[in-house]
């Protein structure tokens, strides 16, 4: 049954990144006004591409943006793990069936359908709005001056959450020894059309390493990963003399990078709680994880849907809140202690780190624990329970 304006449940969301989007669709879907606040002029999510693994699809599915969301996306087929000398030492195969699929998406791509499909649920979204606090009651405060109550507010907010903070919600935030250079290039023609261009590929060398990415007909997505500690891997210009002594065999797809990208290093936050009275946390805000297994923006995903479920069936905010953090914390940090635990080859000398990868790979139960959040079945999508 539809219910008047006045009736409806009202939120508020900080954040128009994965987390805030989906939040903001499940919300909508679900008979809710909704209004999304983002800081920045515009979508941000310039210059990088992500994988999104089968539980991140599905929840795209639930929410009806699976298919702009990954229209020219690339689906993987292979990913191998390369050493210093360029010798595979482990190797995964995918089969394109559903129920095991992972794709790759240029980012902002994957924003823009959210945005769109946010908009279409009847989700305003207003660009240039910086949320600076929230109380538990339910109001949210504006960098302008003003401020806004509602039924929920999401703070969706990012590493740097300032609602998380202003409520004293943060038990913990690591900076991890690691970190990134993200970046996009054009793929060559043999690159799109020969089966080896078609693969992920995860070169290490020493601390560093490359991993490739195809991400769309024209899209190669690059990481360059490294110590923090090293300042000319890290440098932006990317210092190409740098990188190409660590990879000779790699010289002519590090001179195709232009000036741009940008360093992020990798953190995981832990809060006390996911909630207070009528504020939610949820996304990196909450959850940030190292990016080793490409599951921070498919734990956003399905922690937003669940959100909106666990809410909108529930005898109270605080009760639904409550009841989705037991049921959806669990898998979370199991997945932010895989994702580190994968960090730590970094620092290990690359012979030993070859033969770890080479009987990681091999290792049935850590390839589970691995893929564990890839395969789950999220709340609210078609086949949860
Ligand atoms: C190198 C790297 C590679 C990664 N690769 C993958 C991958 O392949 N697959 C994957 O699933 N995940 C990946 N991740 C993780 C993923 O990017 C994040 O988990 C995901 O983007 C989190 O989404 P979010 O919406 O919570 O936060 P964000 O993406 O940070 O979005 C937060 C939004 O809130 C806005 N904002 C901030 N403060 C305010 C404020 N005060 N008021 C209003 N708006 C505000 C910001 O401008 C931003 O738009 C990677 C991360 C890194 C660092």
């Amino acid at each position: 049954m539809m219910r008047g304006r006045s009736q409806q449940p009202r939120a508020e969301i900080a954040g128009a990144g994965i987390a805030g989007l989906a939040a903001a669709i499940g919300l909508g879907l679900r008979g809710w006004r909704v209004r999304v606040h983002e800081r920045s002029p515009a979508l941000r999510g310039d210059g990088a591409g992500i994988y999104i693994w089968e539980n991140g699809l599905r929840v795209l599915e639930a929410l009806g943006a699976l298919a702009q969301a990954t229209a020219d996306c690339h689906q993987g087929i292979a990913r191998e793990t390369r050493d210093d000398r360029n010798r595979v030492v482990a190797r995964a195969q995918w089969t394109r069936e559903p129920g095991k699929r992972v794709v790759s998406i240029v980012r902002k791509q994957l924003l823009e359908a959210l945005a769109g499909r946010a908009r279409a649920v009847g989700a305003e979204v207003i660009f240039g709005s910086e949320a600076v606090g929230a109380t538990p009651e339910g109001e949210i405060r504006f960098a302008d001056g003003s401020h806004a109550r509602a039924d929920l507010v999401v703070a969706a907010d990012g590493v740097n959450s300032r609602i998380r903070d202003s409520l004293g919600l943060l038990r913990s935030r690591r900076q991890l020894a690691d970190g990134a250079i993200r970046l996009l290039i054009d793929r060559l023609p043999e690159e799109r059309e020969s089966e080896a261009g078609s693969r992920y590929v995860e070169y290490w060398s020493g601390h560093r390493r490359i991993l490739y990415t195809p991400c769309s007909s024209r899209h190669l997505y690059l990481a360059l990963t490294t110590l923090d500690s090293d300042a000319e891997g890290k440098a932006i210009p990317l210092d190409k003399a740098a990188w190409k002594r660590s990879f000779p065999h790699l010289a002519a797809l590090i001179d195709r990078i232009d000036d741009r990208g940008r360093w992020d290093r990798f953190e995981v936050v832990r809060l006390h709680r996911w909630s207070t009275g009528r504020v939610a946390v949820v996304g990196d805000a909450a959850h940030a994880q190292a990016p080793n297994l490409g599951q921070g923006g498919g734990c956003s995903l399905m922690n937003a849907l669940a959100l909106a479920v666990a809410v909108s069936g529930a005898e109270s905010i605080e009760q639904g809140l409550s009841e989705w953090e037991m049921r959806e914390r669990p898998l979370t940090e199991h997945t932010q202690r895989a994702s580190s635990l994968y960090g730590k080859v970094t620092v290990l000398p690359p012979l030993l780190r070859s033969i770890v990868l080479d009987l990681a790979g091999r290792s049935r139960w850590v390839t589970a624990q691995r893929m564990r959040t890839a395969f789950h079945i999220p709340t609210g999508t078609r086949d949860a329970r």
